[in-house]
């Protein structure tokens, strides 16, 4: 076929003008097995495309989801489908009923919690998991898993500035990779709780888990799920810079210990939720060294700034520490999720959590290393492809440098906080996180009511910016004082987000002073 000075054959005119000629056939699934390979082919480049697509414009969609609770719901058919549907139907949803219901982290401008994202590489390491399909619960039955995370977990390790007595296994979130720490500390206690439990035992002293007043709910959690009850949690005092006493934690260890209960874990945290304040690990290590207690490092937000080699302090102390929890999810560009456990005991690990029936002995058993054994789960996910990579792809250095970026972002907007009187600041920001406030005159009030007006005018001004769309924060309260949280942790975020969210902030503030 001849169309001017190009030749087609028939196949490519096909091709090339099928959308003019008529729409295709809708691909529904065959009787048996999967999709056939066009058709796979076919949408996943398309998929591709899409998600290309979305990552070009969801700076242009509103952050925060705009919908009320159920809406989604309601536009979803109650019954599943009897017969299999068309993949253009379900493409379509995406647009029609998917996006709308999201709250974006991917946009530059989401600033709320700790602002995370996923990088191409990333996206890339899911597909192929997701494709692999692996179960890593054995060496054999994902030798790739298995050694591909030691390996990985290695180069972070050293990334990191960690020393080489640390060894990493990857679990989903901080959350269980640190409730693994507290159940690894308490084996070591050696009271028999694997065999015999905690409950209807006499013999069972008060087991104590130290942790400052700023550590995140997980470690309550954890210690919850664990059967120690929060009972077994001593919260301590921390200084006007949120970190922990350590004072009071010695002074606290001395009194259990004469009230004949059982200290046997502390968990510092490097990187605090509320303001990213970081706990005094070194002069923390002695008092544990002195009433030999498993010292355990929440460094799930913070770790991952020590890639940078001008922050490594941050997580100075850890090489006397038992334990350290970072995440990649967080602020080393891999999507959600992957946490890291970095252990110093893994045979305790080992001994808390390894049972292994007829059913899943291998010959090789004792040469390798099975991840099931140092965990609740049996099945675990190829997580370690997404971060081996991620660090391939921008490198150390790369990795450094965005990290970096973040962190000079966010003492720029503070800059901007410090400079202008209606503002102020509420925490260091020895990060990539800034707690701040509005503390404009308020005429009429009395210095009493001032700070439950301010309370109640920052809170608006948070939903003010947040009802735009353009911008996303959150809260939290630091001395009873309502404080707006500014997080820099995406990797599409440039300077330009923040003066948006700047003006966006002061248009509140005038908005609502008026
Ligand atoms: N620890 C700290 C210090 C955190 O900030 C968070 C979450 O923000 C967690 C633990 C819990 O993280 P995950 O969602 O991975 O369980």
């Amino acid at each position: 076929m001849d169309i001017g000075h190009w030749t087609l054959d028939s196949e490519q005119f096909a091709l090339q003008f099928r959308p003019q000629m008529s729409e295709p056939k809708p691909k529904l699934a065959p009787p048996f097995g999967d999709m056939n390979k066009e058709d796979f082919r076919r949408f996943g480049h398309e998929l591709i495309d899409w998600v290309a697509d979305y990552l070009e414009r969801v700076e242009d969609l509103p952050v925060l989801a705009q919908i009320e609770p159920g809406d989604l719901q309601a536009q979803l058919p109650s019954t599943p489908p009897e017969k299999g549907e068309a993949m253009e139907a379900i493409i379509k949803d995406l647009d029609r009923l998917i996006v709308p219901a999201l709250t974006h982290w991917s946009h530059p401008s989401f600033f709320a919690y700790f602002a995370t994202s996923t990088s191409a590489p990333g996206i890339f390491g899911e597909l192929l998991t997701a494709a692999f399909d692996n179960k890593s619960m054995l060496w054999r039955t994902s030798p790739a898993s298995t050694e591909l995370e030691e390996v990985t977990l290695d180069w972070l390790r050293q990334m990191m500035g960690l020393d080489a007595g640390l060894t990493g296994m990857i679990y989903d979130t901080a959350s269980v990779s640190s409730m693994h720490a507290i159940a690894a500390a308490r084996e070591g206690v050696e009271l028999r709780i694997r065999e015999e439990g905690m409950s209807g035992r006499k013999d069972l002293p008060l087991l104590r888990v130290y942790i400052s007043e700023q550590a995140h709910s997980s470690i309550e959690k954890g210690v919850i799920t664990l059967g120690l009850g929060q009972r077994a949690l001593r919260k301590i005092p921390t200084d006007a810079e949120f970190c922990m006493d350590t004072k009071a934690l010695a002074e606290a260890i001395e009194e259990d210990k004469q009230n004949g209960n059982v200290p046997f874990c502390v968990v510092a945290t490097v990187g605090t939720t509320s303001t990213s304040s970081i706990d005094p690990v070194p002069e923390i290590v002695p008092i544990c060294e002195k009433h030999s207690l498993w010292l355990h490092v929440d460094a799930a937000y913070a770790g991952s700034a020590a890639v940078v080699p001008e922050l490594r302090n941050i997580l100075a102390g850890c090489e006397r520490a038992d334990s350290v929890a970072v995440n990649p999810h967080k602020w080393l560009f891999t999507p959600f999720d992957l946490s890291v456990l970095y252990c110093r005991h893994m045979d305790l690990l080992r001994r808390a959590f390894s049972l292994v029936p007829e059913y899943l002995r291998t010959p090789e058993q004792e040469k390798v290393r099975s991840g099931s054994d140092y965990g609740v789960q049996l099945g675990r996910r190829f997580r370690a492809l997404k971060l081996w990579m991620v660090i391939r792809y921008f490198g150390h250095e790369g990795l450094a440098a965005r990290i970096r970026e973040h962190c000079r972002l966010a003492r720029l907007f503070a800059s901007w906080v410090d400079a202008d009187a209606d503002w102020e600041m509420m925490a260091p920001v020895p990060l990539a996180l800034v707690c701040f406030r509005a503390c404009p005159q308020l005429s009429g009030v009395d210095a009493a009511a001032r700070e439950g007006r301010l309370n109640v005018l920052n809170e608006a001004i948070m939903h003010g910016v947040n009802a735009t769309g353009k911008a996303l924060l959150s809260h939290t309260k630091l001395n009873d004082k309502l404080t707006l949280r500014l997080s820099v942790g995406n990797i599409r975020t440039e300077e330009r987000h923040l003066q948006q969210v700047w003006h966006l902030l002061n248009e509140q503030l005038k908005l609502l002073k008026a």
